[in-house]
Order: structure tokens, then sequence, then C-alpha cells
């Protein structure tokens, strides 16, 4: 979960470190740490707290070597604390390591170095892994060349987890290894300098020419060369990917924080999914990945696996996949999905989302659905993540890098792809809903300018948002679809305000919650679907009466004197308005941070790629 970077080339190591881990800091920022090379040993600096301080502080500016590495820490074992931050070194201090993930075996790993002789100083799982290294290789051949390479690579074999590291060391200063398993890395090449990151963002300012490694990969990586290994470390061959995104797409450009420009380049990003996948009567193309007429026929029930937003995004697009397949949907939690032993075979078809691609819990998932006969589709923004080297089929969204911790335009562009999938499935089953996906298809291209428009609206959001970020608990309620969007912006809001919330089906107040209705009680309500119209109407007078102020979200004409405080969306088919109804709510969240001074980039506790499950 957290970001690693390596350099080794010409230049001073340090500065393009910490320019890195800036880039990284939201997939983890509890502490931070940088180890170079200068002279004949290893100089170590780290900070508990952001990137910012690890940078001003007053030995940084010792480290001139040109070969290093850099961590900012998301802890999974052990407290935040300088301690604990990464980089970690063997008790001789000859080797050290930069790790994401979780060392499983770890406890037992540590009795066994003990009793060789190791000693430990923090409460981590990855200080295993530089004392292994050393043991390993002070059993190797002192004239052997790979010693190094052979050291870290039985180290790797021995744990038992996931696991990102880089590697330094002072008795070998001119390399770097770099080793992965369930947690992503990659590395930069531009000349005679070699760049490592957790995440592409942190380097591609420096070039964009990337490797990006396979589970298993160990590398060998110096100033002019870079030699990928397996785990029996026979050499393989990798392909130099060309990675076509922008840097300045990783900057925050004019806004404030990447939150705010995510929310605002929903228009392009949406357009970007839609792609050429849309064009005037034609079926939708999705000829980048071969889903036969057979194959769909024999589809009894699609599951859409995913955490978080990206599970939000299964239950706004489980009626349009019902609707338009006639094949049963069903939403399920990752994280529950893999243990709840589901009834699946070769006739299921699972379709997986992760944002990041590297999400654990959807991954574990999609494999264990593999194992069961079951084909996967995943659904990503990020090229050749390790979800898409899991997957039967990759779809991509073309959202560009999300930075901000919460998801705002990744969870639109993914509504907007799946929606095409199901359209792209009702056309390849012959099952003559053409008047439906036509609506669809001219309505979806008009989305990013209706986005748009509720993005002009801004300020009577901010408004609104001035007059409840002091409230203590929220409701959003929402009916049929409208729930997708409650949900989401239930945990919009819970993300970076801190403000506890829940979401419910309207209907279902009654039967409950509605016990925690009193006087000024904030229920948010999202009335879209005009069939529902007059019954959750019915639902939020229920509320009003009981004490509660409302705060409607509509495209119906709704009567302002029952609901003084009502914001006006773009009318759209129902199916699509999901995309266009949680616009405001991730405003309201936002504007709802921003009054409360939080970061909401950066929220606490939160971790952009959740890399462990
Ligand atoms: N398990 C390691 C630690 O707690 C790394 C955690 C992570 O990858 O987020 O330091």
């Amino acid at each position: 979960m957290c970001g690693i970077v390596g350099y080794i080339g010409c230049k001073k190591a340090s500065p393009i470190l910490i320019n890195g881990l800036l880039k990284l800091e939201y997939r983890g920022y509890d502490s931070a740490g940088i180890a170079t090379i200068e002279n004949d040993k290893i100089c170590c600096i780290k900070n508990k707290g952001r990137v910012k301080e690890l940078q001003n502080s007053k030995d940084i500016n010792t480290l001139n070597g040109n070969i290093g590495i850099a961590h900012t820490r998301w802890a999974t074992h052990g407290k935040p604390s300088s301690t604990n931050a990464h980089p970690h070194l063997d008790s001789h201090k000859n080797f050290a390591v930069v790790h994401n993930g979780i060392i499983e075996n770890h406890n037992e790993l540590k009795k066994f170095l003990l009793d060789a002789g190791y000693t430990f100083s923090s409460e981590t799982d990855t200080e295993v892994i530089p004392n292994l290294i050393d043991y390993y290789y002070s059993k190797e051949d002192v004239a052997d060349k790979e010693r190094f390479l052979k050291a870290v690579n039985k180290a790797t074999l021995d744990l038992k987890g996931s696991f990102a590291i880089a590697v330094i060391s002072k008795l070998e200063k001119d390399k770097i290894i770099i080793a992965r398993k369930d947690s992503p890395l990659v590395l930069g090449v531009k000349d005679d300098e070699k760049y490592i990151a957790s995440d592409i963002p942190a380097i591609l300012e420096y070039t964009n020419d990337i490797y990006i490694l396979k589970d298993g990969d160990i590398a060998e990586v110096t100033q002019n060369d870079v030699v990928f290994y397996d785990k029996n470390l026979e050499k393989v061959r990798r392909e130099l990917e060309s990675i076509t995104w922008d840097a300045k797409a990783s900057d925050k450009g004019n806004f404030e924080d990447f939150m705010m420009k995510e929310i605002h380049e929903q228009p392009e990003a949406i357009r970007e999914t839609i792609g050429i996948r849309i064009t005037d009567n034609k079926p939708c193309d999705f000829s980048d990945i071969n889903i036969t007429k057979e194959y769909l026929s024999e589809i009894s029930k699609i599951y859409i696996v995913a955490c978080g937003t990206a599970m939000h995004v299964g239950v706004a697009v489980k009626p349009i996949f019902e609707k338009l397949t006639n094949i049963p949907v069903e939403v399920d939690i990752a994280s529950e999905f893999r243990y709840r032993e589901p009834l699946i075979n070769e006739n299921t078809l699972i379709i997986c989302i992760s944002q990041s691609g590297e999400t654990a819990d959807t991954i574990a998932a999609l494999k264990n659905a593999k194992e069961n006969y079951a084909k996967t589709i995943a659904i990503t923004n990020v090229t050749g993540s390790s979800i898409t080297r899991e997957a039967d089929f990759t779809l991509y969204t073309h959202a560009g890098p999300e930075i901000a911790v919460a998801s705002t335009k990744a969870y639109t562009s993914q509504i907007v792809l799946l929606t095409m999938l199901a359209m792209h499935f009702s056309e390849t089953l012959d099952l003559h809903k053409d008047e439906i996906i036509q609506n669809l298809k001219s309505e979806m291209m008009e989305l990013p300018s209706k986005v748009n428009i509720i993005l002009e609206n801004s300020d009577e959001i901010k408004a609104f948002a001035k007059k409840i970020y002091k409230e203590k608990d929220l409701f959003f309620v929402g009916r049929g679809i409208d729930y997708a969007a409650a949900m989401e912006a239930s945990l919009k809001l819970k993300e970076i305000s801190y403000i506890h919330s829940d979401s419910y089906q309207s209907g279902e107040l009654k039967h409950g919650p509605i016990a925690l209705i009193e006087d000024d009680v904030t229920v948010v309500g999202i009335l879209t679907d005009r069939r529902l119209l007059d019954k959750s109407i019915s639902n939020l007078q229920e509320v009003i009466t009981r004490g509660a102020k409302t705060f409607i979200i509509t495209n119906q004409d709704i009567d302002k004197k029952i609901f003084p405080n009502i914001f006006n969306i773009p009318k759209v088919h129902p199916f699509l308005s999901p995309t266009l109804s949680i616009i405001p709510l991730q405003l309201l969240a936002y504007y709802v941070a921003k009054e409360k001074g939080l970061d909401v980039d950066k929220p606490r506790n939160l971790a952009k790629s959740v890399t462990v499950e």
C-alpha cells in the first residue's frame, strides 16, 4: 500500500527519490524514509509524518550518492514511527530494503534469524528481509559475481505473503536488486539512468519507457543495464512499454487539490472511456475482447466483484445488465466473495473492478473464480496492472491517473464502461432491445456536457456544505438505481470529511433507521427515477415530519415548498443517472471536508491502492 522509489544513475539520487515520494504520497503516508550509498556506507534518514518533513530534515542535504531507495509507509505491522519507517537495514548494516506488502511468516523467520545471531530494532514484518538477505549473502561464494542477486532471491523464496522490494548494499555499490510478488513494481529506463517505483506516476517525469515487472520477477539493475530473472534465477525477457500518460496528468494544474481536479476531469474521462466503442448505428465495439454469442448464451449468472467505490459501480450497473441481457447479476464484496464459497462454474462470468488493478482482495477473488472454471473480465484504469495478467479479458477505463485517495472519475468511467458492456452483451445475444440501447447510446454521448452543467453550478453545493459541515451524522437515501449513488455519496463523505453517514433504500427507513431521525438531522435524497418519485417523496416526508432537514438531488419536478433545498441535475435516462447524481455529492463531500480544514487528497488511515488483504 505504501510507495517505493529507487534510483541509480549519474545524478544525485536524493532529490529524485524525494520528488518520487511526493508523487506517491497518496498511496500511504504515515512515515517516510530514504537511504543512499555514501562512500562506503549506507546512510538512512527516516521520519514519522509527511514526505515534506523528510524533505526539510536537516540531514537530507548530506546525501550526495547516486544510488538510493526511498519509501512512504502505510503501516501494517508496528505503529507509525521513525524506527518502523522504511528503509530497514540488517543488523550488520550491509543491506537496506524498502518493502510494500505483508510478510505473513515474519514471526517464524525472525525466530530463525534471532537464533542465527541477528538483532531487530523495529516492530515491522519487513525487518526480517534485510537480515535474511545478509544471512544468505554470508553463505554465498565470495567470488560469485551474482552473490547479491542470489542472496535476495533465496531470501524472497522464504517469504510468505506479498512484497515489492528494492534493495541496496554497501558491499555491492553499483546495483539495486528488485523483486515482486502480489504487489506492483515498475522500472523506468533512460540512457544510463534507471528509476524504480511502485507506481508509474512517481517516475513519469523522467521517462515514459517503463518495464512492468511480472509476479515472481527479480531483476538486477545497474546504471547501464537491467537483467530480469524468474524465481529460479533463469533469465527472462520483459518488454519495454511506452507509457502515454502525460506527466502533467499527475500534477494538480490550476486546482487546489487532486480531488477537485479529478472531479472536473470527469467529462473528459467519460469521453475517453466511450472512445470508439459507440459510433453511429453500429453495435458497440468490443473487438478488444472476444466474447462470443455461443459463450454468452451459456452464461447463467454474472457476478460483479469489487471493493469500496468500485463495488458501488456494481450496484449501479446490475439493473442495466439484467434488463439488457436477461442474465441474473449478483454484486459481491471481494473480501467476502472468496471466502463464502460462491456457486460458480464454467457458466458463470465474473467481472472484477479495480481502479488500480492492484486491489489484493479483488485479485484474490478473481483467482478463486478462475480455479472454479469461471471466465473473468477485469475492469481497470491502469495498463499492465496485476489484475490484467490474471483475468481472461481486460477492459480499460481511460480516466487518466487518479491520484486523490477518494475515487471520483474512476467511478463514473467504470459505470460508463460497464453500461456499454451490457449493451454489447445484449447486441451479441441478439436480444433486440434496440430502442433502449439506441436511447442509451445517444444519451451517453451527452453525458460529458451534462456533467459540465453540474460542475458550473458547484457554488450551490458549496453553500449547502457550509450549512452542514459541523454535523455528526448524515443520511443518504434513494430507491432503485438512486440507491447506488446514495451508497457512494455516503462513502465519499465518510472518507474525506470523517463525518459519519449511512445510506439506505428510501423504503427501508421505516423498518428501523427512522428511529435515528430527530430535529435537524440532514437527509440527502436522490430522486431521478420518475416511476419511483411519489414513493420516494412520501419516504422523505416521513423524515421531515420527524424533524429532519432535506437536501434533494433531482431531475424531476419537486415541490420547493416541501423541499426547500433542491439541487437540479440535467434529465437523463434513469440507467445513466448515477453518473450524474454522484457529481454534486462528490462536490458536497469535498466542500464539507474543505470547510473542516481537512486534507481531501490524503484522508487519514486510507491509501489509494489497497494491496493488502
Ligand atoms: N508491512 C510493512 C510495514 O508495516 C509494509 C506495509 C505496506 O505495504 O503498506 O512496514
